[in-house]
């Protein structure tokens, strides 16, 4: 399925949730959603009463666009999560989580996920060491990132670096802010999860 290139702030108005797709933007008054609280189009405006089905399919789309998966990749994770032990939901979110192109999100080391997903694909990234440029290459609990030695010459990437250095970074990322690498010290809890989306409607939708 080809990936979404329209724009970006309409798949947030559709969800009528932030989805921090735009980076400092989504963080200032020029967000979309705060000046424009209601769905795009013609019809945006109008009061429609939601059925079961589609608060399930509007949750499972939120959930994608959020973490910028597609269709087939999602459903592959849903598959997975049933395999594992514990709750589908969260499992599915927390395979989602540990995307690489999530956790350089997560660390920093860019102002989106988009935007990671980019950095990973063009090569700047190390995981144990060794170069990783897939964004969906699924991340362990133990294993060290590294920002490569040789993108760190490059003023793009010290801006971003500098622009994002006061974000917070979750209790279960270790971040060595001054070299420049991070350990994965665990996988997720679904509290420490802040996707905007209660995940019982996506098993719901995918189990019919
Ligand atoms: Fe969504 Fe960010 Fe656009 Fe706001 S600025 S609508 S959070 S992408």
């Amino acid at each position: 399925m080809a990936r979404y290139t329209g724009a970006v702030c309409k798949l947030c108005r559709r969800e009528g949730k932030k989805l921090f797709l735009k980076g400092d933007r989504c963080y200032s008054g020029k967000c979309a959603l705060d000046r424009r609280a209601y769905a795009p189009g013609q019809h945006g405006q109008s009061r429609k009463k939601t059925s079961e089905y589609g608060t399930q399919l509007r949750t499972k789309q939120t959930a994608r666009r959020y973490y910028g998966v597609n269709e087939s990749q999602f459903r592959k994770y849903f598959a997975m999560a049933e395999k594992q032990p514990g709750m589908t939901g969260e499992n599915l979110l927390r395979i989602c989580e540990s995307r690489l192109d999530n956790i350089v999100y997560l660390l920093g080391w860019a102002s989106s996920r988009a935007e990671a997903r980019q950095l990973v694909n063009h090569g700047h990234f190390t995981v144990n060491g060794r170069k990783v440029n897939i964004p969906s290459y699924l991340c362990k609990a133990g294993e060290t990132l590294a920002i490569r030695k040789n993108s760190l010459d490059s003023d793009k990437f010290k801006a971003v670096l500098e622009a994002n250095a006061s974000r917070p970074i979750p209790a279960w990322l270790e971040l060595d802010a001054d070299n420049n690498t991070a350990k994965v010290v665990s996988l997720p809890e679904r509290d420490q999860i802040l996707a905007p989306v209660e995940e019982h409607y996506i098993v719901e939708l995918y189990s019919k």
